[in-house]
């Protein structure tokens, strides 16, 4: 079993969000509901209260600097449309980009928003190559519609998509490769108050799935953690990620990146 590492930037900054869409609203909310039900303790709170003064809702050098010191290779989704709570700009884009492209063994591929079409797919995927400066291969949905996906997605010039979330190997669809992201953050880690006996809890289940994995031979397992959640505001999540990867190193699993695979053998 290989393991690949995946992240979502869904954020780069609060301000992108003001005027654009309802994150921040629906964020000081969620999180205030949060506090008050006892699912996150006070110092996450005020943590997150902070972020957003701030305006530092992304950790993406932190995350960089986390994987290279483990020597992690990591494959990025970046977006180059807007909608559902994604909003950053393509300069922000740009910015990212540069930023992520300095660290060695970084991928980045498209998050992509739009799938109705064929027309629509290449578009965003002629778009996003612009700022990436060469062919984009990959693709995540960052939410989907499964309504004739692969079909549309076939023939556009991806050979890979990482979308749907299941413990399964990767299987070919309409000459897509699909490679089902089996570790999600807001999947696996249940929304519980971060102590000690909670947090054990979850490392256990996340053991217990490794292990099933291995059991069953699966070949590929890909991690999809949110860069956003590469911070003590998050401590359930932060603490999974650093766990897991360090697990899966003392086991001497082997890491790989979507570049690395030769997909005409799946
Ligand atoms: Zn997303």
């Amino acid at each position: 079993m290989k393991i690949i590492v995946t992240h979502d930037v869904d954020h780069l900054s609060v301000n992108e969000h003001i005027f654009n869409d309802l994150y921040i609203e629906k964020l000081i909310l969620r999180d205030l509901i949060q506090l008050l039900t006892n699912k996150i303790t006070i110092t996450e709170y005020n943590l997150r209260i902070k972020e957003l003064l701030k305006n530092k809702i992304s950790y993406l050098k932190e995350l960089c600097e986390f994987n290279l010191k483990n020597n992690i290779p990591a494959n990025f989704f970046l977006a180059s449309k807007k909608g559902r709570s994604l909003s950053y700009s393509n300069k922000q884009l740009d910015d990212a980009l540069k930023l992520l492209k300095s660290y060695e063994n970084t991928h980045c591929y498209l998050h992509g928003i739009k799938n109705e079409t064929k027309e629509k797919i290449i578009e965003e995927k002629l778009i996003f190559e612009k700022h990436l400066k060469t062919k984009n291969t990959g693709i995540r949905m960052h939410y989907l519609a499964k309504n004739n996906f692969f079909k549309n997605l076939s023939k556009t010039g991806y050979i890979f998509d990482s979308s749907f979330y299941e413990i399964k190997n990767p299987y070919r669809v309409d000459g897509i490769v699909e490679f089902p992201i089996t570790f999600m953050d807001v999947y696996d880690v249940p929304l519980v108050k971060y102590n000690k006996q909670n947090f054990e809890f979850i490392k256990n289940e996340t053991l217990k799935k490794i292990e099933y994995c291995n059991k069953i031979g699966l070949k590929y397992l890909v991690i999809d953690f949110h860069d956003r959640y590469f911070s003590k505001a998050y401590c359930n999540y932060f603490n999974w990620y650093k766990f897991l990867i360090q697990y899966l190193k003392n086991k001497k699993f082997s890491f790989t990146s979507f570049s690395e695979i030769e997909m005409n053998k799946i």
